[in-house]
Parts: C-alpha cells; sequence; structure tokens
C-alpha cells in the first residue's frame, strides 16, 4: 500500500542535481591493489589480522576486535597483503589499513557460506559477522542499533529511501534495480524483532522507486511505502520518523524512544544477501557524479578502491576538478588527495568544476531569520554562529547546538553565506571540551575528601610507630647511660652508631611519607586539571 503522510517542518528545496538517476549500477574492474582502513564505522577500530605477504580472499575477515561497538573488516579482493600501517583515510589524517595487491582471480574465502541463525541473538550475530553498518552513511554498526534494550518497544521500522542530497542516486538505482532484496531484508528484520509494521519512505520526485518498490510490497503484511514531499533533510533520521509516523523525536532522546527503528534501503538489502549467500559487505554502490567527471554514473566498487581509480574507470576529468567531496554535497567531506579509498559508508564521490565549487565571501548576518526557519532541528543557527566566534559555551548550551546534525540548510538558505555548519562543529567541540572540564573538576573535588579520609589513619599509624620507634631508641639510650657508665660507655659505643643509623632511617621514612603525601596531593590537583582540559 502506498501513503502519504506528515510532512516535517522546515528544511530547503534544494536543486537535486540527480545526474545519474538513469545510470544502472555498473561493477567496476578490479583495481591493481586497494587500501582497507581498519576503522570505517562509529565506534572502536579493529585491529589487523592479517601481516605483510600474507595471501587473502575475498570475504576474507583481516580486521576485528573484541569490542561490541564495532564491526570487522573484510577483504574485496583476493591477492598479497603488501603493507599493514597507517594509510589515508577519507575522515582526515592517517589510519592503520591492509594495502592488498590484487591477483584478479577473486578467489572467494572458503569460510563464505550462507550463515545457519536463529532468534534475535542469532540476527545481531549474523549481522556483526557480516561487517554491516549504515550504508546511508552514518556508519554505524546495524547489529548495535538492531539489539535495542527490552525496555524499548519497537513497533515501527522505518527504510530510508529519501536520499535527499543531491547528486546522491545509489539508493534510487538500488529500489529500482533490486526491490525485492530490499522487501526480503525488511521481512528478516520485522519478523525475527516482531515489528509489526514497515514504513518504506521515498521522496515524490522518485516515482520510478515508489512505483519499483509499492509492486514489490504490494503482497506483503504491513509493509507500506510512504511517499513524502522532496525536502531536503527529509532522510535525517529524526525528520523521516516524524514523517512517516507523525512521532517527534524529543531533544536528547534516540529513535526506539519512540518505538522507531531507522535503516537504510542498502542496509536491508545488505542483511537480506548476507543471509543467502554469506557474502560480508565488501563491494559497495556508490555515485560517481559533478561537473568535472567526464562519465557521471553509479559503481558497484570494492570497498579500499582508491579514488583515483574509481574516476579513472568513469573516464577520468573532463575539466580540472576544482574540489572533490566524499558524500554529498549538503554533508559531505572535502578531500585533498585522489589516494583515500572507498569505504563501507561512502555513498558518493563528487567532483566539482569551477562553476559548482564556487566558494562564496562571508558577510555580517543581517537577522533575515531565514536560518532559524528553515533549521529541522528548530534551532536558532544565528545565535550558535555568534556564540561559537565568542566561545561562549553558557550560550551555546542555552541554544542547543548538540543537537545540530549538521545538515547544512541553515548556511544553504543564508543571504550573509555564514558558515553555520562550521561554527555549530565549533560550538559543539567548545560545550564538549567545557563539559569535560567541569566533569574534571567535580571528579577532583569528590576524590579529594575522600583520598583524604582514606590516608589519614594510614598515615597516622606509620607516624604513630615511627614515632614509637624513635621514643623507644631514645629510651633505650637513656636507660643504657643510666646502667653504670662503663657498660654504658661500653653499649654506646657499640650501639650509638646502629641507633644513629635506626634513627636516620626513621626520620628519613618519616620525611619520606610527607614528601609522598604531597607528590600525591600535587597529582590529585595535576589529575583534577587534566581531566578537565
Ligand atoms: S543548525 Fe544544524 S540542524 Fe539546524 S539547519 Fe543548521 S546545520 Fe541543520
Ligand atoms: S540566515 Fe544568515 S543572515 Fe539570516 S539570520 Fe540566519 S545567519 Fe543571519
Amino acid at each position: 500500500m502506498c501513503l502519504a503522510r506528515f510532512s516535517h517542518i522546515g528544511g530547503a528545496h534544494v536543486q537535486h542535481q540527480k545526474l545519474t538517476a538513469e545510470s544502472s549500477i555498473v561493477k567496476m574492474d578490479i583495481p591493481g591493489k586497494v587500501v582497507i582502513p581498519m576503522i570505517q564505522h562509529v565506534g572502536v577500530p579493529c585491529g589487523p589480522l592479517v601481516k605483510k605477504g600474507d595471501e587473502v580472499k575475498v570475504g576474507q575477515v583481516i580486521g576485528d576486535t573484541g569490542n561490541y561497538v564495532s564491526a570487522p573488516v573484510h577483504s574485496s579482493v583476493s591477492g598479497v597483503v603488501t603493507r599493514v600501517g597507517p594509510a589515508m583515510h577519507p575522515g582526515g589524517g592517517r589510519e592503520e589499513s591492509v594495502e592488498i595487491e590484487t591477483d584478479g582471480l577473486q578467489a572467494i574465502h572458503e569460510d563464505v557460506a550462507p550463515p545457519e541463525f536463529e532468534g534475535k541473538d542469532g540476527l545481531f550475530r549474523i549481522v556483526r559477522a557480516s561487517g554491516l553498518v549504515g550504508l546511508g552513511g552514518a556508519g554505524f554498526p546495524t547489529h548495535v542499533k538492531l539489539n535495542a534494550p527490552k525496555d524499548k518497544n519497537i513497533d515501527a521500522l522505518i527504510i530510508n529511501g529519501a536520499e535527499c542530497e543531491p547528486y546522491i542516486t545509489s539508493d534510487y538505482r538500488s529500489m529500482i534495480e533490486n526491490p525485492s532484496n530490499i522487501i526480503e531484508g525488511i521481512n528478516i528484520v520485522k519478523t525475527v524483532l516482531g515489528i509489526k509494521h514497515a514504513y518504506i519512505g521515498i521522496e515524490d520526485n522518485k516515482p520510478g522507486a515508489v512505483k519499483a518498490m509499492s509492486s514489490a510490497a504490494e503482497k506483503e503484511d504491513g509493509v507500506n511505502v510512504v511517499v513524502l514531499s522532496s525536502i531536503y533533510p527529509q532522510g535525517a533520521e529524526k525528520t523521516l520518523i516524524y514523517s512517516c509516523t507523525g512521532r517527534r523525536v524529543p531533544p536528547g532522546k534516540l529513535p526506539m524512544d519512540v518505538g522507531a527503528l531507522v535503516l537504510n534501503v542498502n542496509t536491508v538489502a545488505m542483511i537480506a544477501t548476507y543471509a543467502k549467500t554469506g557474502m560480508p559487505l565488501v563491494n559497495k554502490v556508490v555515485t560517481i557524479s559533478g561537473g568535472a567527471v567526464m562519465n557521471p554514473m553509479n559503481v558497484e566498487v570494492p570497498i579500499g578502491t582508491l579514488l583515483k581509480d574509481v574516476f579513472e574507470f568513469c573516464g577520468g576529468f573532463k575539466c580540472s576538478a576544482q574540489k572533490v567531496l566524499m558524500g554529498g554535497p549538503m554533508t559531505g567531506i572535502a578531500q585533498h588527495s585522489l589516494d583515500v579509498p572507498i569505504i563501507k559508508n561512502t555513498n558518493a564521490v563528487l567532483a566539482f568544476d569551477g562553476k559548482e565549487a564556487v566558494v562564496h565571501k562571508e558577510t555580517a548576518c543581517i537577522r533575515c531569520g531565514r536560518c532559524a526557519r528553515s533549521c529541522p532541528m528548530h534551532l536558532m543557527p544565528m545565535h550558535i554562529d555568534l556564540a561559537a566566534l565568542k566561545a561562549d559555551a553558557e550560550r551555546l548550551e542555552a541554544f542547543r547546538v548538540i543537537a545540530c546534525f549538521e545538515c547544512g540548510v541553515c548556511a544553504y538558505v543564508c543571504p550573509a553565506r555564514r558558515r553555520i555548519v562550521q561554527a555549530a562543529r565549533l560550538g559543539k567541540s567548545i560545550l564538549r571540551e567545557t563539559w569535560a572540564k567541569e566533569k574534571g573538576q567535580a571528579q577532583a573535588k569528590e576524590k579529594g575528601p575522600a583520598q583524604a579520609k582514606e590516608k589519614g589513619p594510614a598515615q597516622a599509624k606509620e607516624k604513630g610507630s615511627a614515632q614509637g620507634k624513635e621514643k623507644g631508641q631514645a629510651q633505650a639510650k637513656e636507660k643504657g647511660s643510666a646502667q653504670g657508665k662503663e657498660k654504658g660507655q661500653a653499649q654506646a659505643k657499640e650501639k650509638g652508631p646502629a641507633q644513629v643509623q635506626a634513627q636516620v632511617q626513621v626520620q628519613v621514612q618519616a620525611k619520606g611519607l610527607e614528601q609522598e603525601s604531597q607528590v600525591e596531593g600535587l597529582q590529585d590537583r595535576k589529575g583534577g586539571g587534566k581531566n578537565g582540559q
């Protein structure tokens, strides 16, 4: 059944620029080498399980960690490991990666086989084993998302097919070309987790996807296609939940708090693929587009393929690329090199020509209020902008900068071209730093009296015994002298150096304790400061 539902407040009508909407997904040739980072998800990075010289096959686990909030990394090619170490990462910086020289054979690893699973725990286990993370761009490990706490009653599965960001069409093509796989994935999640209703949210500017998904879902019980108004950021999690169900996720809360679970269309499709074949997440459908690209298209790429190889597959550049983005133009990350790899959550790579990459001059805010009217989180972006520039943590907290999910709408509509998203990012880091500082100070304050209380009796005990020892020695000395001069002198002669030594030791010990306690006091203060930094 096809439903038309609620429309969210705010957002902006952006230019769609879906240049690749009619481009069927093409499988890329296997490149000469791939560089597979050990961190491709939100959570704890994996550690490499292979070393230089090892032979690997497609689907083999090459990185993992014992941590729950993480997802294993698999080889997307067969070949030989040529290097394990830091390499350029699309998120910026260098991350531990495995470089593999491919042999072109694409031999599949022996462990790749359809998994057996039963119940919720079985589903969480196989989803983790598949290395699946949110494929819409978030990159959060899917098994963690599926495993909601027992007290949360999830009754709505929302499938994100909105793909509201300009240029990107990888989800759209998947819905057109393989809708049955998406439905299979929905049915697995729905049945195993006991979720009654599933809503597939698709914007009304994608009639082809609406048609394909509606006909695939026709005979399914409790699976509905929801046609959404095409406005950016319709695909943002909280916006989509409201648009599909009318439920509002309160600030600071999660979708599970309103009984919703949101998964991207390609994420559910991957659950179905893994359940059928056992082939983990090794390839990714990516939109390669932008004015500088010779042949914009949707390409299925082995994870770890370098951008330069993907662009070459698309015919290279027709003019000088002024800006290369990993992701869409609203939320993507600018790249400074083409030697970075495609990772699990890459959904687009855009190369802009001179016209698309224009950076406008920033001018003063004219208080027009457009940014506030457009913000889907009902924030006051102009105040966040100012507070961030002044590093005013109090105002940043008051204007709820933490609720900003960096959609970029405010900056898009701003006539003064204010860099509001950058300001919001800066504001969040200022606020987090302030909170950490306050927490550190509070902990140091709490720790202080408790430590003193603990240390007090121990120090008193030691001091007491040292004093007793000293007193005893002094008494012995006095007693010694009172017992006959000769004996005393003889004893004094014999015992003298030993007693002096003991006394010195006692004094040193006592002083040591004192110094130790001072050092600890300093460490406490230093520790408090450090935490607070
Ligand atoms: S303030 Fe944040 S959430 Fe609001 S429009 Fe700007 S970027 Fe989007
Ligand atoms: S849209 Fe720009 S100019 Fe208008 S109030 Fe917001 S920051 Fe100021």
